[in-house]
């Protein structure tokens, strides 16, 4: 082990990475290529590696180190480097082994209840382990450490800084605009998604997903696609970023945007420096950070008219005669068809954020003790009534559809809608330094904005936290202005608002 303190932590903190990212790499085949009957033995393959990097992060070693490293800041490469590893380690080391591994078996058991109900369609059935889950996270939270509400704690983990009275006034500003911009929607004739509507053969889509994402700039020399039930991205470091996608015969639009979607992750990643690798800076700053760049591939181009323009006659060669008969509008108005709906993963645009926002409302509740588990289901159902007009016929399409609470994936959602308004806020940014990024798009030149992410946010890796980035980028806060000037515009021109 190096003796000057800086190496040592840097040695001690790369072993920790390592064991991480090989945990990824496990994960990565136990959902791409993993035979059934590796369950098993994967399962405590990864309760070893994840023990290991927390015994290892959490070790008298890495304190001491910390500590010596702090005495010698000249020495410091980045000062960033320093206070995002306190930060990820004083957290870690505030909760006691046991708790880790009680939480961790009570996660699997929660995903098997989870399942389970599923496949009999009822709630009862997940709602023991949902209640064993729930306990576990307001211990994990207590360890953790929050002030003003407990839930912070489980969104600190995912936005550092950022807390639920920030997201309550987020939510609202939405929730206030885009209840009645759906309802102005829905009362408009109803477009139909007609040119992604026919069977298409998988090796045509494939290329498709391929030849967008490689213009975006994924690069496929530090990256690979490959098939998985739910589409994802992961990365083992700069040079090895992943995607995976899903598709569906008779529905381009499933696997295209899906691919856009995880490409845009996996930019991201490929954009951190090589320098940052295996070290806190080379994470990236925030799930909502994340989700910006994957929504803003996604939906902001890729769901753009310019887009198509550009794209359409690419997609005639590609899938010859499939496409003849349509025009780059009619693919951005299929491309963007809005109606309130059950599934939160099928969502548009504009009624995508109600669905996150009933989440939110009923986790704070759930976490602090004041909704029962019990209550959940009607408590569901009545705020679909309240947000959307709509109502689950079964919990099925209610809620059990999402995963992410069956394992104690508390304080996630709220990410979801910010990466949507951070989005927004990039690319009004960003046109002031490109100008007409419309016409950049229509022409195929994504490498300005690709250029211009790269420089601003992907550079500086897991340096900011969410509200430094904004401040340093805009000037200003956290904003939902510029994401709902873009859904105002964009939809009351597709549906004549
Ligand atoms: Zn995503």
């Amino acid at each position: 082990m190096p003796s000057d303190p800086w190496s040592r932590l840097r040695a001690l903190w790369s072993e920790v990475d390592d064991l991480q990212r090989a945990a990824a790499v496990l994960e990565w085949d136990q959902l791409v290529n993993m035979p059934p009957g590796g369950a098993e033995a994967r399962g405590e393959q990864l309760a070893t590696l994840h023990r290991l990097a927390h015994e290892r992060l959490t070790a008298p070693a890495m304190a001491t180190a910390l500590a010596d490293a702090a005495q010698a800041p000249a020495a410091a490469p980045d000062p960033a480097w320093l206070r995002a590893a306190h930060r990820i380690h004083d957290r870690e080391a505030r909760v006691p082994a046991d708790l880790v591994a009680e939480r961790s078996r009570a996660g699997t058991a929660g995903y098997m209840a989870w399942a389970r109900a599923r496949e009999e369609g009822a709630f009862a059935t997940f709602a023991p382990a949902l209640a064993r889950v729930l306990d576990l996270t307001r211990q994990y939270a207590d360890a953790i450490g929050w002030t003003g509400e407990r839930y912070n704690a489980l969104l600190g983990l995912h936005e550092p800084g950022l807390d639920a009275t920030l997201f309550r006034r987020l939510f609202g500003e939405l929730r206030g605009a885009l209840v009645p911009l759906v309802a102005r929607i829905a009362a408009r004739p109803p477009h139909a998604a007609t040119p992604f509507r026919q069977p298409l053969p998988d090796a045509a889509q494939w290329a498709a997903g391929v030849d967008a994402v490689t213009a975006f700039g994924y690069d496929f020399t530090r990256g690979r696609q490959d098939r998985s039930i739910h589409p994802f991205s992961t990365a083992f470091g700069p040079g090895d970023c992943r995607i995976t996608t899903r598709l569906q015969r008779d529905d381009f639009a499933v696997g295209f945007f899906a691919t856009l979607h995880e490409a845009g992750h996996a930019l991201y990643e490929q954009g951190i420096p090589a320098s940052a690798a295996r070290g806190p800076l080379g994470e990236p700053c925030s799930t909502g950070v994340h989700e910006s760049q994957s929504r803003l591939w996604e939906n902001c181009v890729g769901r753009s008219l310019p887009f198509w323009e550009w794209f359409l006659p690419r997609l005639r060669h590609l899938i010859p005669g499939a496409f003849d008969a349509y025009t780059p509008s009619d693919c951005y108005r299929a491309a963007n068809v809005v109606s309130p709906t059950l599934i939160r993963v099928e969502a548009d645009e504009v009624t995508y954020n109600l669905h996150v926002a009933l989440r939110f409302e009923l986790e704070q509740p759930l976490v602090s003790g004041d909704l029962a588990v019990a209550d959940l289901p009607g408590a569901w159902n009545d705020g679909m009534q309240r947000l959307l007009g709509v109502r689950p016929a079964s919990d099925l399409e209610g809620v059990l559809q999402d995963v992410h609470w069956s394992d104690g994936g508390f304080g996630y959602f709220p990410s979801y809608t910010l990466g949507n308004i951070l989005a927004a806020q990039w690319l009004e940014r960003a046109a002031r330094d490109l100008g007409d990024i419309p016409a950049l798009l229509g022409r195929g030149a994504f490498t300005p904005l690709l250029d211009w992410l790269r420089t601003h946010i992907h550079h500086r890796g897991g340096g900011p936290s969410p509200a430094e980035l904004v401040q340093d980028l805009t000037g200003g806060p956290i904003d939902t202005g510029p994401y709902l000037r873009y859904l105002q515009t964009k939809y009351s021109e597709l549906y004549g608002l």
